[in-house]
């Protein structure tokens, strides 16, 4: 997945950290085997090779990944499409990162080649029909928090009920931490210079997901390009919003929102916040080097009893 995890479980023997090393293992290795754009061997790899409008029988992972991406596009009006790929390939970022931007007329081309509602899903039949046979999904968005929710209900069925696990930045919290409290964990500090914290969040039994267009972007020409496509426009998110933060039960809920948000900016996404009833924090930048910060009520709440 192109990224680092960490999992943290309270007071394990060694043998058990081989088993909980080997459980976590076995959950990364069968999203990425399955999800990775960056394998051409992955099941995605293969569906997005598969330029025709017959079904294309996928696994049940892949399958509920992909449902979970439709049902987050019809939540947020679209701003979250995992059908960008080409897009995000056009735009310097995905595994053919092209070196230059794309063209208005490779904009708007790709843009008429993609589109949520034209990658149809038949949970009867556990397949996926392309309206449009040059259909391409990019599930970095969304593979992360799906991830994390994977590994969670791993170490509990394990028996590991106290855990907290991060992939990649997206991370899910259960029980408590070593010292019997709810975990903690920093949200950083939008900006490129370093790694410092912005906020540091007390939490039990949640996910929280992060998207932010301060540490994966590329620039050309003296300008700047967030790896978040606006599926509205085809060109990279422009919103002042440099992070967006959601909790909720599901990571992989999270992590779609919290990429929606970057696309939605300040505004809209603060109203598909209410809408949805979501815990959201967003950093929003305020001229030059100043940031500020504004929160969905929901979160208002969620932090005001201590935590979640
Ligand atoms: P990160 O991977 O940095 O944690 P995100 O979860 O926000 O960030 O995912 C961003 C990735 O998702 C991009 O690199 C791209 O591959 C893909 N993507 C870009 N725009 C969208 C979008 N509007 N909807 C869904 N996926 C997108
Ligand atoms: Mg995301």
């Amino acid at each position: 997945m192109g990224t680092s995890y960490r999992v943290t479980v309270p007071a394990t023997s060694s043998s058990d950290e081989s088993l909980l090393r080997a459980a976590v293992r076995a959950e990364l290795e069968l999203v990425d085997g399955l999800m990775s754009t960056y394998r051409p061997d992955s099941e995605l790899s293969r569906l997005n090779r598969h330029r025709s409008s017959e079904p294309f029988h996928l696994s049940p992972p892949t399958f509920a990944v992909l449902a979970a991406a439709r049902a987050a596009s019809a939540a947020t009006g679209g701003a979250f499409d995992v059908t960008v790929a080409p897009l995000v390939n056009a735009w310097g970022f995905g595994p053919a990162g092209a070196t230059v931007p794309p063209s208005e007329e490779l904009v708007a081309s790709l843009l008429r080649d993609s589109g949520w509602a034209k990658l149809l899903l038949d949970p009867a039949a556990g397949t996926a029909r392309k309206a449009e046979p040059r259909l391409q999904c990019d599930l970095s968005a969304i593979a992360k928090g799906y991830a994390v929710d994977r590994i969670s209900a791993a170490l509990e069925e394990l028996g590991f009920s106290d855990h907290l696990v991060e992939v990649g930045g997206e991370l899910r919290a259960r029980g408590s931490n070593p010292e019997g409290q709810s975990w903690r964990v920093g949200i950083e500090r939008p900006d490129t210079s370093g790694r410092l914290v912005q906020r540091i969040l007390r939490i039990r039994d949640v996910a929280v997901a992060t998207s932010g267009d301060y540490r994966n972007f590329r620039e050309a020409g003296g300008e700047r390009y967030s790896h978040v496509i606006d599926p509205r426009t085809g060109r990279p998110a422009s919103s002042l919003v440099a992070s967006a933060t959601v909790l909720d039960a599901s990571a992989i809920r999270a992590d779609a929102f919290a990429t929606a948000l970057l696309v939605l900016g300040e505004d809209e996404g603060l109203a598909l916040a209410e809408r949805e009833n979501l815990a959201v924090l967003l950093i929003v930048r305020n001229g030059e080097n100043a940031l500020r910060e504004t929160t969905s009520s929901r979160f208002r709440a969620t932090m005001s009893l201590g935590s979640p």
